[in-house]
């Protein structure tokens, strides 16, 4: 005998009994019934959900988590563009000396954003979206969302944190020689962005940030399920 595993209802909306489909490594579970959001582990545990960058009829929504943490900078040190050659001389040079300036360590609160589906541009995409200001909007009543593909948990969002956060102190503009920093995530919740499909990419609404199909590990599912759903 022959299962269709998409076709499988696996889990309950909690709130509302309602079936909730998502791909077969999808984690992350949007009832597009009562608008509620759950994430898979020894029991569905809700999840919050934003949406945004809604855009026109053919956007797809797709899943990011949004993580608040305070970053605290315990030592961050920079290198000039060049620093002159040390040669010959037999004695310790100091940091200064070698072009290294140390700076920045305190502490501050940021939101960082990045996908919740698989995908290998993960920390670069995350960088990006760190610049930009991304709000959520209010969804009318009675619309109907399909948000699929997230397949990232908690644990994972909490250790891309980390790594989205050193990714954001070597993209500054000065040249980073070592950062050391600590992470400490104050909340995590689902933000749906709607991405309106190109030719090869997701481009995020209102952005120019685009996620290449390449780069999505289930760009096909993603992309057929949406046609199903709002077909
Ligand atoms: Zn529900």
């Amino acid at each position: 005998m022959r299962y269709d595993r998409s076709k499988l209802t696996l889990l309950r909306c909690s709130n509302c009994g309602s079936d909730l489909s998502g791909l077969s490594t999808d984690v992350i579970f949007y009832c597009s019934e009562c608008g509620r959001c759950w994430i898979s582990g020894e029991r569905l545990s809700p999840v919050s959900i934003e949406f945004l960058r809604i855009g026109g009829s053919d956007s797809i929504f797709l899943p990011f988590w949004k993580v608040d943490a305070s970053v605290n900078i315990l030592n961050r040190v920079s290198r000039k563009r060049s620093s002159s050659l040390v040669t010959g001389v037999s004695r310790e040079f100091t940091g200064r000396e070698r072009g290294l300036t140390e700076s920045d360590s305190g502490s501050r609160q940021v939101r960082f954003i990045f996908p919740a589906f698989s995908t290998n541009l993960v920390l670069s995409t995350g960088v990006r979206m760190h610049r930009e200001n991304f709000l959520p909007e209010k969804v009318e009543d009675g619309k109907r969302f399909m948000v699929i593909g997230g397949s990232v948990g908690m644990d994972d969002a909490a250790l891309l944190t980390r790594a989205v956060a050193v990714g954001v102190e070597v993209n500054r503009t000065d040249y980073l020689a070592s950062v050391d920093l600590e992470i400490e995530v104050h909340s995590a919740g689902i933000y749906a962005i709607g991405c309106t499909p190109g030719k090869n990419v997701f481009r995020i609404n209102g952005s120019e940030i685009g996620i290449l199909f390449a780069a999505v590990n289930d760009s096909d599912e993603i992309l057929k399920k949406n046609h199903d759903f709002s077909g």
